[in-house]
């Protein structure tokens, strides 16, 4: 029943993905001057010119525009089915930065085909979701099934953690009028082989700590065992909030229980898809894993409170370290919290963890961002239903339902907004997609599977209207 094959795809949409591949539309935590160099521009440009050749009966697009933030491409899509509800569809088109240098022949804004995977930067993460969404409604148009009214919102601040969403949702409140069913197009995939529904994203705190111990550095012989190190002293401030022998996290107010469906379905998987987790990952040879079985990395990845630091300052490199005590160490912690955690108590906890009791009375200075992790609610019957068929239409295999480790924070704040709304959270990002890293992948079946699905769910929702 679905006809949209990858020619169709290939045809309408992978010049222009192919463009947008090219643009370095960093997100604004990446590209700090991204009003002047224009590259968010180009792609709202690119992508809103293609929007404007979609073969639909009655639709608009326009780029909405706040002062001193980024711009959301919206596309209004009027209803074919009698319907009052409106069906929001979602991606972004800000990106993530190239991370480092990319494998022989690949390049983060050069985009490679290799077979049916197209290599670039953010074309996976999240680039291909306007094309998705917009021939999702071709699709169903053209064949004259009917639909509700469809806003295509595509955001550009993402991957800084959505700081401009909300001011939008607010200016589009009316247009979104009352939605019933939003479909967010930038979650993962564990296979390529069907429809992958996300149950759950985490949470996140970031906290930026710095620890002084001295207005300037110091000849280590003539101060080290009378100054502290500062370095020892976050050290002791980390051990306050992760275990550093298990790496469990220790503050309670970063724990949660896990719920037993979300249990079951862990184990469900591993038994299905074996340790798929530890599959996905690059270990080197000898190196022994968190987690004790298939299943426990499953819910470890996507519900356990986590501690990465991933930056640090007032350390020089290696090349040039001298034999100094330093007068101070920065660090950047990333942790990640089990969907149903109050991100901001985990961050007043993070941040009383760091600066209460500091030993030797060192200074230290935090400060904390934060957002909250998701739980799907519930589905509604018919939604349940639709996933069913739209997972066996597409891929002809039923869906998979799956908890994510990282984070999507407009889910959380769009939940909070509309609390009755049904959520679908898919994607493309699977084995080997490497969001985030080098060599970033869309996989062209996946791009059209979740296409096909996600017009059997629009349609279906149109459906359980009359
Ligand atoms: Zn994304």
């Amino acid at each position: 029943m679905n006809s949209l094959s990858l020619d169709d795809f290939e045809a309408r949409a992978l010049d222009t993905l192919s463009t947008y591949g090219a643009i370095p539309c960093l997100s604004p935590m990446f590209d700090a001057q991204w009003d002047q160099n224009g590259h968010i521009e180009a792609a709202v440009q690119l992508l809103a010119s293609w929007a404007r050749t979609i073969k639909l009966a009655h639709f608009d697009v326009a780029i909405e525009r706040l002062e001193g933030r980024t711009p959301v491409l919206v596309v209004t899509v009027e209803a074919t089915a009698p319907s009052s509800g409106t069906v929001v569809l979602y991606g972004h088109l800000d990106k993530q930065p190239p991370l480092g240098d990319w494998s022989d022949g690949l390049d983060p804004f050069v985009p490679v085909r290799r077979g049916n995977r197209v290599y670039a930067r953010g074309v996976a993460d999240d680039g291909y979701a306007t094309f998705s969404a917009l021939l999702a409604l071709e699709e169903l148009e053209g064949r004259g099934v009917k639909h509700a009214r469809c806003v295509v919102l595509i955001e550009a601040s993402e991957e800084s953690g959505s700081p401009d969403l909300e001011f939008h949702l607010d200016a589009l409140k009316e247009r979104l009028g009352d939605v019933e069913l939003m479909i967010c197009l930038d979650s993962g995939a564990l296979t390529y082989d069907r429809l992958w529904v996300t149950t759950s994203l985490r949470g996140i705190v970031v906290a930026d700590v710095t620890v002084s111990v001295l207005t300037q550095g110091q000849h280590s012989g003539s101060a080290s065992g009378v100054v502290p190190s500062s370095f020892r002293i976050l050290r002791q401030l980390l051990e306050r909030i992760e275990d550093a022998t298990t790496g469990d996290v220790k503050l309670t107010e970063l724990h949660s229980t896990i719920p037993l469906a979300h249990q079951e379905a862990a184990r469900a998987i591993a038994v299905e898809f074996g340790d798929v987790i530890a599959r996905e990952l690059p270990t080197l040879e000898g190196v022994e894993l968190m987690g004790d079985s298939a299943s426990d990395r499953i819910l470890r990845r996507t519900w356990a409170p986590t501690l990465s630091v991933t930056g640090m300052g007032g350390i020089p490199s290696p090349e040039i370290a001298g034999n100094v005590l330093r007068p101070f160490t920065r660090a950047v912690l990333s942790l990640r919290l089990p969907p149903t955690v109050d991100a901001m108590k985990a961050a007043d906890a993070v941040v009383r963890a760091l600066s209460t009791d500091v030993p030797s009375h060192a200074v230290v200075e935090v400060s904390v961002s934060a957002a909250d992790g998701w739980m799907s609610p519930p589905l509604a019957p018919w939604l349940a239903a639709a996933l069913e068929v739209a997972s066996l239409d597409a891929f002809g295999r039923a869906p998979g339902f799956t908890g994510e480790g990282g984070s999507i924070p407009f889910l959380a704040s769009l939940a909070k907004r509309y609390p009755h709304v049904q959520f679908v959270a898919t994607g493309v990002l699977g084995p080997q997609s490497n969001a985030h890293g080098i060599d970033e992948m869309l996989d062209l079946p996946m791009a059209v599977g979740v296409t096909n699905a996600v017009a059997t769910v629009v349609a279906a929702h149109a459906k359980k209207e009359v």
